[in-house]
């Protein structure tokens, strides 16, 4: 019997190092197995020891049983513990989350703002529902002017409130409020009454410059903007300005890039012409600048706008602008 209590004795000890070493679960489970089959093989031992050694026999049996029982016990609690908060952590990595990617017109937008920032701009923000006043008079368009025909705009109070059909609002909020010299964007989302196709949608994005300042020439305007696109599309795009008509500049300037599909040779992207209009701009108009309160003889500037939906793809040579919209995240990645 001595043989056997030592060897309990033993047991007790092998069993409490094996609990404290444990780390998984499954290790637990095996272990608990070979306890209960050990007690119960402890038991047959019992049944068959002589009489008189049966209550030591009991006792330690007893003992060993309750000491490892209580450890199992200990650290089945902590297990389950474990397991719980493994469930319901939030930060627990599970397979199965998809995670997004940052939309291409917010990458390209970032590539640009980051270009002008380090040309000196700085951002400006104003109200998507505008007043009238804003989006077209003080941009010299009063009522009945015949380009007010160029954007067609969603109102939403006529005539007097409406959706931004352009963010050269912005740049009169400013200049009603800052004096120059002032060198600012003013990037956002912009509304026009137009159908959905390959090349337009209702609402886009738009990226507009203005500078206001003592002797800004056309030399300044052509300097910013070309340093611009070259920085966007890379030091082999061709530059070329066209005379254009806006109401709130003069002279006005449309401004083409030879093709980044075909590099000027013709293709379906330019409609064969090798070039494609990717920005409007000009000198600030004498009348803005007057109705704002500045003096356009000791004050110049010069303004400039760009459709980001329409740069977004050229740039990621998407083909057309619904893929910024259909939410094709794995496109997207891509890009
Ligand atoms: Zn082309």
């Amino acid at each position: 019997m001595d043989d056997l209590l030592k060897q309990i004795n033993a047991k007790s000890k092998e069993f409490c190092q094996l609990i404290e070493d444990l780390n998984d679960l499954q290790k637990f489970k095996e272990l608990k197995n070979s306890f209960k089959s050990y007690v119960k093989e402890l038991y047959s031992y019992l049944k068959s020891a002589k009489s008189e050694e049966k209550k030591i026999l009991g006792q330690a049996i007893n003992d060993f049983k309750n000491i490892i029982q209580k450890k199992l016990d200990l650290m089945n609690q902590k297990f389950e513990i474990e397991g719980s908060s493994r469930n319901h952590d939030p930060t627990i990595f599970k397979s199965e989350i998809k995670f997004g990617t940052i939309h291409p017109l917010i990458k390209l937008y970032k590539k640009i703002e980051n270009i002008l920032f380090n040309m000196g701009f700085s951002i400006a923000q104003g109200p998507e529902i505008e007043l009238d006043r804003y989006n077209f008079e003080k941009l010299n368009m009063p009522p009945y002017h015949p380009a007010r025909d160029m954007q067609d705009t969603f109102y939403i109070f006529a005539p007097q409130v409406l959706l931004r059909s352009h963010t050269s609002s912005v740049q009169i909020r400013t200049l009603e409020n800052i004096s120059p010299p002032l060198q600012i964007i003013s990037p956002g989302t912009v509304y026009r009454v137009d159908d959905i196709d390959p090349q337009h949608t209702p609402m886009f994005y738009q990226v507009e410059g203005l500078v206001v300042s003592e002797n800004v020439s056309f030399a300044n305007l052509k300097s910013v903007l070309i340093t611009l696109l070259k920085k966007i599309f890379g030091d082999e795009i061709m530059v070329r300005f066209r005379p254009s008509y806006y109401p709130y500049t003069e002279p006005s300037a449309a401004i083409d890039m030879s093709c980044t599909k075909c590099g000027g040779d013709g293709c379906q992207v330019c409609s064969g012409s090798g070039w494609i209009t990717v920005l409007g701009s000009g000198m600030v108009h004498p009348a803005v600048l007057k109705g704002v309160n500045i003096d356009p003889l000791r004050y110049s500037g010069f303004a400039f706008g760009l459709g980001l939906n329409r740069l977004a793809l050229l740039y990621y040579d998407l083909g057309e602008i619904r893929k910024l919209y259909e939410n094709d995240i794995s496109l997207w990645k891509q890009l």
